[in-house]
């Protein structure tokens, strides 16, 4: 009792560390989406909680999107939920039968993807109509149906009074690599053509790299772009700022502690870095536990006071070292940007060898989020 009572007087304090969303930044980023693909329409991709941005957050700044893809049927009911009435697109379509009366009751397009799929559909006993989307294999053999079966699939659908439109749907396995989107555009193409005839069916293709670089070939009626919406390049060679983005999430926190060391001096868990010379190092409320990635090296890019330097040892699970020998102003309460506005995801996820997907969505429910 006496703890709510304090907790409510004084208003409990967070560690020093939030990430900042910007919604101008995503209605910015999907205006550049929007600038290279035409007349197609855009499925803005919100799966994985709108990549760490927060689901009905990241929905309510796309709101001039044409629709909103996902995979998990709840994400889906909050968006209908949140008064979203533009379709919603299920990436993995759905996995029971139960889920039928869902995709019915709250007009979702489901991804079909397999026989399983189908056969629940030509038995289901709900009425209603569906759009539905039917997925191809062109090669990335993930989901999809190949040569021996994608005419069994669109025959069945083509012939279920429950489906009211099919659209041709695949998934580009290098559009941001050195083989490009050729091969299995091409393939697509072989597969599709002799089920539709002269009447082409609607088509959706392209993710952010596909209708980046190839725009004139990919973004067909309905495009998918995920990670250029919240401001990070799908491409090695080519950086966000070059493409026009602007980063949607900055992680920042602030130095909790100072230690200076001798050369010889070592730091963190393992002592895996040692001081070559006198050293300052700033101790980071970021850790692991935080989203941050722990296979980050010595040297992962950070900026403390605006200015850029590294980390320095094993990011343990709240903390993180960084090396503020040349920030003399830097001291307990400095703030320091972790990814984001001034320090691109892309570089960091780069230097940690992985990707900005992957340390966007990784973000932990424990940081505070702070709108703008
Ligand atoms: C995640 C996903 C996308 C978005 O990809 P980005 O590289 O983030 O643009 C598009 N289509 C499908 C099927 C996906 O799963």
């Amino acid at each position: 009792m006496t703890f709510v009572c304090w907790a409510g007087i004084l208003r409990l304090m967070p560690r020093p560390i939030s990430a900042t969303i910007s919604s101008a930044a995503l209605a910015h980023n999907l205006a550049i989406a929007r600038s290279h693909v035409g007349a197609a329409k855009i499925w803005a991709v919100v799966k994985a909680n709108a990549y760490g941005h927060g689901l009905l957050r990241t929905a309510a700044a796309l709101h001039e999107s044409d629709g909103f893809a996902m995979l998990d049927f709840a994400d889906a009911l909050r968006v209908r939920g949140s008064g979203v009435e533009k379709p919603i697109l299920m990436l993995e379509g759905f996995f029971k039968p139960e889920d039928i009366a869902l995709l019915l009751r709250h007009r979702l397009t489901p991804v079909i993807h397999n026989m399983e799929q189908i056969e629940m559909l030509e038995k289901t006993g709900i009425d209603g109509t569906l759009d539905v989307y039917l997925k191809v294999n062109s090669g990335m053999n993930r989901l999809g149906f190949s040569l021996d079966n994608v005419r069994l699939a669109w025959n069945s659908l083509h012939g279920n009074p429950r489906v009211a439109s099919v659209t041709l749907m695949t998934h580009f396995a290098d559009a941001d690599g050195d083989g490009g989107i050729a091969g299995q555009l091409q393939w697509f193409n072989e597969l599709t053509q002799p089920l539709t005839g002269t009447d082409p069916a609607p088509r959706s293709l392209a993710n952010s790299a596909a209708l980046l670089r190839y725009p004139d070939q990919a973004c067909a009626d309905w495009v998918r772009p995920g990670i250029m919406l919240y401001g990070c390049s799908p491409f090695s060679f080519r950086t966000a700022e070059d493409i026009g983005l602007k980063p949607a999430m900055t992680l920042t926190a602030e130095i909790v502690g100072v230690q200076q060391l001798q050369a010889g001096e070592r730091v963190g868990y393992g002592m895996t870095y040692e001081a070559a010379q006198e050293m300052t190092i700033g101790v980071v409320a970021c850790g692991y536990a935080d989203g941050y990635p722990r296979h980050a090296p010595s040297g992962t890019p950070v900026l403390v006071a605006g200015q850029r330097t590294g980390t320095v040892g094993r990011v343990s699970m709240d903390l993180l070292c960084v090396d503020i020998s040349d920030i003399p102003e830097a001291y307990v309460g400095t703030p320091v940007t972790l990814w984001g506005e001034g320090l691109p995801c892309d570089e960091v996820a780069m230097a940690a060898g992985t990707v900005s997907y992957e340390l966007l969505c990784a973000l932990a429910p424990r940081v505070p989020i702070v709108e703008t």
